[in-house]
């Protein structure tokens, strides 16, 4: 199927043609039509699945179709998201699929200045793209009306609902008209998802596109058996000589976030970290950084990483196994995009296996186990107070970009790769 059958129109065809893509993705084939027929979507779609120009492109189509004349601009589309990076790809996503379009549009998030997005707004916007809190910051400053809204998104309902926006979210509905069309995209339909959904959206068409919580079938899945106070030693181990060049890395808080990237740093990895306590200008030169290639290792919480969208990202790290065995999915779903092929490795302790344990149960098979340095994989008991040397090649404040010699025992990408080997990959 290509895109020409889904009724787009030329501006858009064109804006698709020049962005590369040749077929709709799965949720692009069916929400687009149900979209620009007018109704309502509950919609399962992760990252990675094409999700954005699945709402964005049949959005601007009815837009730019009943584009009025009148001298005066209002609001007329509003789309929520969860966290700043996610609302700033969602609004390059709209420039580029709008770019043929005579439609403005404005991205609004906290953490940044006030008066960039207050001149955007006074100068009249078709779109907005917000965080929920500046969003209502604004409304109270009175240089946003939303009172024209007539057409809905909201993003990531499911992790807002996890970062307690869903009181912001019904302040932010009542003060859009009745007479609108609304399109919720969540990556789980919880239970509450559903009790949201049913007081919003109206008669919507449900659209899911890959089965529940599976893992992305381009990601194959690595578990390395690692004590936690080895696990940093192992990290630089694996990225040192696998040579790896660019790695995403999901650890859990804030403060184990800084210490890890001081710590890589110690080991010659140059290394940024993203999470909730930096700056947004940290957060973008960091991102930054990571997306051209400057920065090898991009340390970041479940939160701030929501959204990032970094083309052919060949592997993603779980420092330690998130609490929610549905974030390990989104996780794992950073890397294997769009048809790449991505690895996904995770440092599990004996502590974490009843959180490996929910993992596997949700996404229905077992993770690939790789040994790792014998001495490793013992009780943390047992090896308290134990002097436990470090994988050769391990010196501190030395990058392992160069060729450092196999640890004494067979070594853990030794084997790996012979496994690797025997392991097709999984379809
Ligand atoms: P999303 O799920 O919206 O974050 O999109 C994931 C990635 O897929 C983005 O980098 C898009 O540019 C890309 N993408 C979206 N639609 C298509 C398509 N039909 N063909 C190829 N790539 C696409």
């Amino acid at each position: 199927m290509s895109f020409d059958s889904l009724g787009l129109s030329t501006e858009l065809l064109q804006a698709i043609s020049d962005e590369g893509y040749t077929r709709p993705t799965p949720i692009q084939k069916q929400a687009i039509p149900v979209i620009l027929s007018g109704k309502d979507i509950l919609a399962s779609a992760q990252t990675g699945t094409g999700k954005t120009a699945g709402f964005t492109l049949p959005m601007l189509q009815l837009l730019s179709k009943a584009k009025e004349q009148s001298e005066k601009k209002r609001v007329r589309a509003l789309i929520v998201a969860p966290t700043r990076e996610l609302a700033i790809q969602v609004g390059k996503s709209v420039e580029t699929y709008g770019r043929h379009l005579p439609l403005n549009s404005v991205v609004i998030y906290g953490g940044a200045s006030f008066n960039p997005q207050i001149t955007k707004l006074r100068e009249g916007v078709d779109i907005i793209i917000a965080t929920p809190g500046r969003l209502l910051d604004l409304v109270k400053k009175r240089v946003v009306d939303l009172s024209s809204v007539e057409f809905l998104v909201l993003d990531e309902a499911d992790r807002m609902l996890d970062m307690g926006f869903i009181p912001d979210i019904r302040e932010i509905i009542s003060l859009l008209r009745k007479k609108r069309q609304n399109l919720l995209f969540s990556a789980t339909f919880s239970a509450e998802i559903r009790k949201l959904a049913g007081g919003i959206l109206n008669k919507p068409v449900q659209v899911e596109v890959s089965a529940r919580n599976t893992s992305p079938h381009e990601v194959r899945e690595e578990i390395h058996l690692v004590n936690m106070e080895h696990k940093q030693a192992h990290l630089s181990y694996i990225i040192g000589s696998r040579r790896w060049e660019q790695v995403l890395v999901f650890i859990t808080t804030k403060l184990s976030a800084d210490e890890l990237t001081k710590q890589l740093r110690l080991d010659g990895l140059i290394t940024e970290t993203i999470h909730g306590d930096k700056t947004q200008g940290a957060r973008a030169r960091a991102l930054e950084g990571f997306k051209e290639g400057r920065v090898r290792v991009l340390v970041a919480t479940d939160i701030a990483a929501r959204g990032l969208d970094i083309d052919k990202l060949p592997h993603v790290v779980n420092y330690d196994l998130p609490k929610v065995a549905e974030d390990y999915v989104h996780r794992i779903g950073r890397t294997g995009r769009a048809g790449n092929e991505g690895l996904a490795l995770s440092l599990v302790s004996h502590e974490e296996f009843g959180l490996l344990k929910d993992i596997e149960k949700l996404i229905k098979h077992t993770i690939e186990r790789v040994e790792t340095h014998d001495e490793w994989s013992e009780p943390v008991a047992q090896a308290k107070g134990k002097k436990v040397a470090r994988p050769t090649g391990q010196r501190r404040g030395k990058s392992y970009q160069k060729k450092s010699p196999a640890p004494k025992k067979k070594s853990s990408e030794s084997r790996s790769k012979s496994r690797g080997q025997r392991s097709s990959k999984r379809r």
